[in-house]
Protein backbone atom coordinates (compact mmCIF):
# COMPACT_ATOMS: atom_id res chain seq x y z
CA UNK A 1 0.00 0.00 0.00
CA UNK A 2 1.33 3.33 -1.15
CA UNK A 3 1.81 5.86 1.83
CA UNK A 4 1.77 9.34 1.57
CA UNK A 5 5.64 10.67 2.89
CA UNK A 6 5.10 12.91 5.57
CA UNK A 7 8.19 15.05 6.48
CA UNK A 8 6.58 15.31 10.03
CA UNK A 9 5.99 19.15 9.71
CA UNK A 10 2.39 19.48 8.80
CA UNK A 11 0.86 16.92 10.93
CA UNK A 12 -2.89 16.56 9.72
CA UNK A 13 -4.06 13.91 12.74
CA UNK A 14 -4.26 14.54 16.62
CA UNK A 15 -6.41 13.19 18.63
CA UNK A 16 -8.16 10.75 16.17
CA UNK A 17 -9.10 14.48 14.81
CA UNK A 18 -8.73 15.49 11.13
CA UNK A 19 -7.24 18.61 10.36
CA UNK A 20 -8.26 19.02 6.35
CA UNK A 21 -6.96 22.48 6.04
CA UNK A 22 -3.77 22.25 8.51
CA UNK A 23 -0.42 22.58 7.23
CA UNK A 24 -1.04 24.17 4.08
CA UNK A 25 -1.38 27.73 5.69
CA UNK A 26 -4.64 29.10 4.23
CA UNK A 27 -6.57 28.71 7.87
CA UNK A 28 -7.38 31.81 9.38
CA UNK A 29 -6.26 30.15 12.26
CA UNK A 30 -2.90 29.23 10.87
CA UNK A 31 -2.39 32.79 9.69
CA UNK A 32 -3.67 34.67 13.37
CA UNK A 33 -0.95 31.79 14.63
CA UNK A 34 1.69 32.47 11.92
CA UNK A 35 1.34 36.32 13.18
CA UNK A 36 1.58 35.65 16.51
CA UNK A 37 4.79 33.73 16.10
CA UNK A 38 6.13 36.81 14.53
CA UNK A 39 5.27 38.81 17.47
CA UNK A 40 6.67 36.81 20.52
CA UNK A 41 9.89 36.36 18.48
CA UNK A 42 10.19 40.28 18.06
CA UNK A 43 9.48 40.22 21.39
CA UNK A 44 12.28 37.38 22.82
CA UNK A 45 14.83 39.31 20.74
CA UNK A 46 13.65 42.59 22.24
CA UNK A 47 13.74 41.28 26.16
CA UNK A 48 17.43 39.56 25.07
CA UNK A 49 18.40 43.28 25.16
CA UNK A 50 16.17 44.76 28.00
CA UNK A 51 16.57 42.02 30.20
CA UNK A 52 20.32 43.16 30.18
CA UNK A 53 19.37 46.67 30.97
CA UNK A 54 17.44 45.74 33.98
CA UNK A 55 20.03 43.59 35.14
CA UNK A 56 22.60 45.69 34.83
CA UNK A 57 20.58 48.50 36.98
CA UNK A 58 19.42 45.70 39.82
CA UNK A 59 20.92 46.27 43.51
CA UNK A 60 21.48 43.28 44.40
CA UNK A 61 24.05 39.74 43.56
CA UNK A 62 20.44 37.67 44.07
CA UNK A 63 18.45 39.46 41.27
CA UNK A 64 21.25 40.43 39.05
CA UNK A 65 21.92 36.69 38.96
CA UNK A 66 18.37 35.21 38.70
CA UNK A 67 18.04 37.81 35.69
CA UNK A 68 20.88 36.74 33.89
CA UNK A 69 19.69 33.16 33.62
CA UNK A 70 17.00 34.19 32.42
CA UNK A 71 19.13 36.14 29.59
CA UNK A 72 20.81 32.66 28.63
CA UNK A 73 16.49 30.89 28.46
CA UNK A 74 15.48 34.28 26.27
CA UNK A 75 18.16 33.46 24.08
CA UNK A 76 17.13 29.87 23.99
CA UNK A 77 13.29 30.80 23.44
CA UNK A 78 14.14 32.75 20.37
CA UNK A 79 16.08 29.90 19.08
CA UNK A 80 12.80 27.69 19.84
CA UNK A 81 11.22 29.98 18.05
CA UNK A 82 13.08 29.71 14.83
CA UNK A 83 12.98 26.03 15.02
CA UNK A 84 8.98 26.82 15.21
CA UNK A 85 8.84 28.83 12.33
CA UNK A 86 10.69 25.93 10.44
CA UNK A 87 8.36 23.42 11.64
CA UNK A 88 5.48 25.52 10.65
CA UNK A 89 6.97 25.91 6.95
CA UNK A 90 7.99 29.01 7.13
CA UNK A 91 10.81 31.92 7.69
CA UNK A 92 11.69 33.24 11.07
CA UNK A 93 10.82 37.11 10.39
CA UNK A 94 9.52 39.28 13.78
CA UNK A 95 6.98 42.01 14.12
CA UNK A 96 7.18 44.65 16.57
CA UNK A 97 4.88 43.90 19.37
CA UNK A 98 3.46 47.33 21.09
CA UNK A 99 2.63 45.43 24.40
CA UNK A 100 6.77 43.65 24.79
CA UNK A 101 7.52 47.78 23.91
CA UNK A 102 5.67 49.22 26.39
CA UNK A 103 6.39 46.60 29.19
CA UNK A 104 10.10 46.96 28.98
CA UNK A 105 9.52 50.90 28.91
CA UNK A 106 7.62 50.36 31.86
CA UNK A 107 10.70 48.44 33.60
CA UNK A 108 12.99 51.47 32.32
CA UNK A 109 10.91 54.16 34.33
CA UNK A 110 11.20 51.98 37.26
CA UNK A 111 14.91 52.18 36.96
CA UNK A 112 14.78 56.15 36.57
CA UNK A 113 11.86 56.33 39.51
CA UNK A 114 14.02 54.68 42.08
CA UNK A 115 17.57 55.15 43.33
CA UNK A 116 20.67 53.71 42.80
CA UNK A 117 21.49 50.91 45.06
CA UNK A 118 18.55 50.59 46.73
CA UNK A 119 15.97 47.46 47.35
CA UNK A 120 12.93 49.63 46.57
CA UNK A 121 14.59 49.25 42.81
CA UNK A 122 15.14 45.71 42.91
CA UNK A 123 11.18 45.37 44.00
CA UNK A 124 10.32 47.90 41.04
CA UNK A 125 12.62 45.43 38.53
CA UNK A 126 10.43 42.27 39.82
CA UNK A 127 7.58 43.92 39.23
CA UNK A 128 8.50 45.07 35.53
CA UNK A 129 9.73 41.29 35.02
CA UNK A 130 7.03 39.92 36.44
CA UNK A 131 4.82 41.62 34.55
CA UNK A 132 6.93 40.55 31.47
CA UNK A 133 6.74 36.95 32.52
CA UNK A 134 2.98 37.09 32.65
CA UNK A 135 2.65 38.22 29.03
CA UNK A 136 5.28 35.64 28.32
CA UNK A 137 3.25 32.81 30.23
CA UNK A 138 -0.08 33.90 28.80
CA UNK A 139 1.50 34.09 24.96
CA UNK A 140 2.99 30.84 25.03
CA UNK A 141 0.30 29.06 26.73
CA UNK A 142 -2.13 30.23 24.23
CA UNK A 143 0.20 29.23 21.38
CA UNK A 144 0.32 25.79 22.83
CA UNK A 145 -3.09 24.97 22.78
CA UNK A 146 -3.87 26.38 18.91
CA UNK A 147 -0.89 24.51 17.89
CA UNK A 148 -2.54 21.03 19.79
CA UNK A 149 -5.94 22.79 18.19
CA UNK A 150 -4.02 22.42 14.92
CA UNK A 151 -2.33 18.45 14.90
CA UNK A 152 1.25 20.38 15.32
CA UNK A 153 2.13 18.18 18.13
CA UNK A 154 5.99 18.80 17.88
CA UNK A 155 5.46 22.58 18.12
CA UNK A 156 3.09 22.46 20.98
CA UNK A 157 6.03 19.90 23.04
CA UNK A 158 8.39 23.22 21.84
CA UNK A 159 6.38 25.63 23.00
CA UNK A 160 5.30 23.72 26.37
CA UNK A 161 9.48 23.82 27.30
CA UNK A 162 9.26 27.26 26.67
CA UNK A 163 6.07 28.25 28.90
CA UNK A 164 7.50 25.77 31.83
CA UNK A 165 10.65 28.30 31.72
CA UNK A 166 8.50 31.35 31.97
CA UNK A 167 6.55 29.44 34.93
CA UNK A 168 9.98 29.01 36.55
CA UNK A 169 11.28 32.33 36.32
CA UNK A 170 8.35 34.22 37.47
CA UNK A 171 7.73 31.63 40.62
CA UNK A 172 11.83 32.07 41.10
CA UNK A 173 10.91 36.05 41.20
CA UNK A 174 8.38 35.91 43.62
CA UNK A 175 10.57 34.11 45.51
CA UNK A 176 13.47 36.63 45.63
CA UNK A 177 10.66 39.59 46.05
CA UNK A 178 9.42 37.85 49.35
CA UNK A 179 12.39 36.46 51.05
CA UNK A 180 14.13 40.02 51.31
CA UNK A 181 13.87 42.80 48.76
CA UNK A 182 10.53 44.17 50.24
CA UNK A 183 11.14 43.25 53.58
CA UNK A 184 13.89 45.76 53.28
CA UNK A 185 12.51 47.83 50.60
CA UNK A 186 10.12 48.78 53.22
CA UNK A 187 12.74 50.07 55.24
CA UNK A 188 14.02 52.90 53.19
CA UNK A 189 13.14 56.12 53.77
CA UNK A 190 12.40 58.97 51.33
CA UNK A 191 14.98 61.72 51.16
CA UNK A 192 12.74 64.50 52.23
CA UNK A 193 12.91 66.92 49.09
CA UNK A 194 14.27 70.50 49.58
FE1 LIG B 1 10.88 34.09 26.93
FE1 LIG C 1 10.72 35.22 29.99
Amino acid sequence: MAQKKSNGRHSTKSNGKTHPGAGKGNTQLEKFFHDSLKDIYWAEKHLVKALGKMQKAATTNELKSAIEDHIGQTEGHVERLEQVFDLFGKKPQAKKCEAMEGLTKEGESMVEETEEGSMTRDAGIILAAQKVEHYEIATYGTLRQLAVTMGQDQIAEILSQTLEEEKQTDEGLTQIAEHNINWEAEQETVEEEQ
